[in-house]
């Protein structure tokens, strides 16, 4: 069997990304799903450590100062998120199935430092369906839902530039559909 190699999944902001990589870490134990550093501070219900290193300004840039982020961006121009390089290269070293789960500038990153990575977009049913969710999701302000509104547009653009697109109409549905084209890609 050829080695492992990263997955990386993407897609415009609101599609549900986290929601497909929360299901496939309660029921897939053999994907290695990538935690996150950022300066976001955390919702209710998240766990340090779990869903995100929750880390300061300060500390992030001594990261990227150090290269120690296989990417990084600013995501909707409020917080800083990154991955960091080396237990991704453990997952790999160890041959576990590792998934990032990261906005599209993070993708566009990871393609370039690693080629050799998968890319998979996530998208929506429709339009209205995005537009739905963004609304229905309630932690944002009216300005902060607005920028990501103009954020998806652009992202939904960028569909072409990967290897395979899963629609998420329905979350169990489009995480055994990545899983298994893990599995087999
Ligand atoms: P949230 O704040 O809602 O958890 O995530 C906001 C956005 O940040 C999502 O689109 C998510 O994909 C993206 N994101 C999460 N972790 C990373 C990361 O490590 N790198 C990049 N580039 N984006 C990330």
């Amino acid at each position: 069997m050829s080695r492992p190699r990263l997955t990386v999944l993407a897609g415009p902001t609101a599609v549900g990304k986290g929601t497909v990589a929360a299901w496939i870490r309660e029921h897939h134990p053999e994907v290695w799903l990538s935690v996150s550093a950022t300066t976001r501070r955390p919702r209710p219900g998240e766990v340090d450590g779990v869903h995100y290193h929750f880390i300061s300004g300060e500390e992030f840039a001594d990261m990227v100062r150090r290269g120690e982020m296989l990417e990084w961006a600013v995501v909707h121009g409020r917080a800083s998120y990154g991955t960091p390089r080396r237990p991704v290269e453990e997952a790999l070293e160890q041959g576990m199935l590792p998934l990032l789960e990261i906005d599209l500038q993070g993708a566009r990153q990871v393609r370039t430092s690693m080629p050799e990575a998968r890319f998979v977009f996530l998208e929506p049913p429709s339009w209205q369906e995005l537009e739905h969710r963004l609304e229905g999701r309630g932690t944002e302000t009216e300005e902060e839902r607005a920028v990501r509104l103009e954020t998806a547009k652009v992202e939904l653009a960028a569909r072409d530039e990967f290897d395979v697109v899963i629609v998420n109409d329905d979350i169990r549905r489009a995480a055994e559909e990545l899983v298994s084209w893990m599995g087999s890609h």
